[in-house]
């Protein structure tokens, strides 16, 4: 079936080695689509006993897929790329409808998406060993890099597809097979990036998606000695939980968590590149990204001129349907994050922030000035559209303000100076840093954070190794 008639289809559930599952006893579920408010979609749950057949059919394919050699492995991953980008208009489409994503970032997201099956169809050609030379002449000793085996994925809403990628891909790539649980508010966006690999010729008991309740799910996949990689993308306090609970079943772990970016704008920044910078860092994706710039530094001899481009900048957004071609920012905010947005700015204005653009509507961009460290906003990650600024005096208050966060994802520096950017660089506890870059992201380079953040990286030159293991092999002759 094409992926069009597959999104047309009324009624959805797991896919277990390329076969619809249904789930015994369990009735159908109905879907209200949040951006048209009205039922959209049908599932038939799963639960863990379906996520238990999919992770034994993950590991019956286990077999034959890692057997594949890498360079027919990459030639599928490159042709699950070929297929996403011929369906960028379908892949967005089904975001608009799962999560209210403007039409725009759904196509960029299919970009994005696409581009890590052909990163990691390159990395799966170097999967490189080591020769090691020996103290003693007798012996000859190498290393080789093994897949890790069957991997369990767990994906958020706002990136349906390619938070997906950055998982599914490089274990594909790797020579592991897959079970994903998406998030149960964009289930179609997963079921149809498995479908496409399908499609491309990958196995089709290499990529399983199974559908339902997060707990039971979750529970399998911790409980499974068979899964012996578990990668999460989503909160902080979720992330914890599959740390501590994955604890008996010792899985190698790779945990893409929360984030609270600073973003820096030091006197000597160009106002420009800054403005232009902190409006796509902070208002992509509704505000609603893990690397969104949640608390924005300005040096005080730069911040009259800054703030007054920036609120001249943030009210051309245009804010509207996100089927509209024009719109920059989506009417359809997550409710958890409609309710962040009221609680934080009340906060923010109780304890004395200006508010410098204020709106009833959650969606709306707001900007708020004077936030300081007692403020919520400036310790929470807010997941909306609310600008907090706090102005700064010294390079080093910047920066100490910068790292005063229990999470370390993304950050962002603006300066024209090389010895500024340097020793910024150098001080953020941070796993990523644009300098003068407001959009750092991208498959070809490591993608992760420290501290409440997280740990492992993904993309990059170092993505892949998270779905191998090292074996050492010692030859006496
Ligand atoms: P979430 O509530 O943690 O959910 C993420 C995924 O985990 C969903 O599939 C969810 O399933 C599942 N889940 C929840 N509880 C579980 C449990 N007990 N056992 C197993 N699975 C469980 O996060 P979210 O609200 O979807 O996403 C927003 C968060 O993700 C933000 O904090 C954001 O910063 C973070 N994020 C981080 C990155 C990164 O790369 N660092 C990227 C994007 C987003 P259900 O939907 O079925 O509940």
């Amino acid at each position: 079936m094409s992926l069009h008639d597959l999104f047309k289809k009324e009624i959805h559930q797991s896919l277990i080695g390329g076969v619809d599952v249904r789930a015994k006893g369990r009735g159908l579920v109905e879907y209200i689509s949040p951006l048209t408010g009205l039922a959209w979609k049908k599932y038939y749950l799963s639960g863990e006993q379906e996520a238990e057949y999919a992770i034994s059919i993950a590991q019956e394919t286990y077999t034959q897929w890692s057997q594949v050699p890498p360079p027919e492995r990459a030639r599928y991953l490159r042709k699950v790329a070929d297929i996403l980008k011929e369906h960028r208009d379908l892949f967005a489409e089904v975001m608009a409808m799962e999560m209210g994503k403007p039409l725009r970032e759904g196509r960029g997201e299919v970009d994005y998406t696409a581009a890590y099956f052909s990163w990691f169809a390159g990395e799966a050609e170097r999967i490189y060993g080591l020769s090691i030379p020996s103290q003693f002449p007798n012996k000859n000793l190498k290393i080789i890099y093994e897949p890790v085996g069957v991997c369990a994925v767990i994906t958020p809403w706002n990136f349906p597809i390619a938070m997906a990628a950055r998982k599914i891909a490089p274990a594909l790539a790797a020579g592991c097979t897959v079970v994903a649980k998406p998030s149960s508010e964009t289930p179609l966006s997963m079921l149809l990036l498995a479908h496409a690999c399908h499609q491309a010729g990958i196995p089709p008991g290499a990529i399983n998606v199974v559908i339902g309740p997060e707990k039971e799910i979750g529970h399998a996949f911790l409980s499974s000695s068979v899964i012996r990689k578990l990668s999460f993308t989503g909160s902080t306090a979720v992330g914890k939980y599959l740390y501590r609970e994955s604890a008996e079943t010792l899985k190698k772990l790779s945990l893409e968590l929360g984030g609270h970016a600073p973003l820096l704008v030091f006197d000597d920044a160009d106002i420009d590149k800054a403005v232009a910078g902190t409006l796509v860092a902070k208002f992509r994706n509704t505000g609603q990204t893990c690397v969104c710039a949640n608390r924005i530094l300005v040096q005080e001899k730069i911040y009259d001129a800054y703030m007054e481009r920036f609120l001249v900048e943030v009210k051309k957004l245009k804010v509207g349907n996100p089927r509209d071609e024009d719109t920059n920012i989506s009417v359809v905010l997550h409710p958890d994050s409609q309710k962040k947005v009221k609680e934080h700015v009340k906060d923010a204005l109780d304890k004395g922030a200006k508010g410098l653009l204020l709106s009833d509507d959650t969606y709306r961009p707001q900007v708020i000035s004077g936030v300081t460290p007692a403020m919520k906003i400036f310790r929470e990650e807010t997941f909306g559209p609310v600008a907090a600024v706090t102005k700064f005096a010294s390079f080093e208050e910047g920066i100490s303000l910068a790292n005063a966060s229990e999470y370390g994802l993304a950050s962002y520096v603006f300066t024209e100076t090389m010895k500024t950017a340097n020793a910024a660089v150098s001080k953020l506890e941070y796993g990523i840093i644009g300098v003068n870059d407001g959009l750092p992201s991208t498959a070809q380079a490591s993608f992760g954070g420290v501290k409440n953040s997280g740990i492992g990286r993904e993309g990059g030159p170092t993505g892949l190794r998270e779905y191998l293991v090292e074996k050492y092999v010692s030859i006496a002759f």
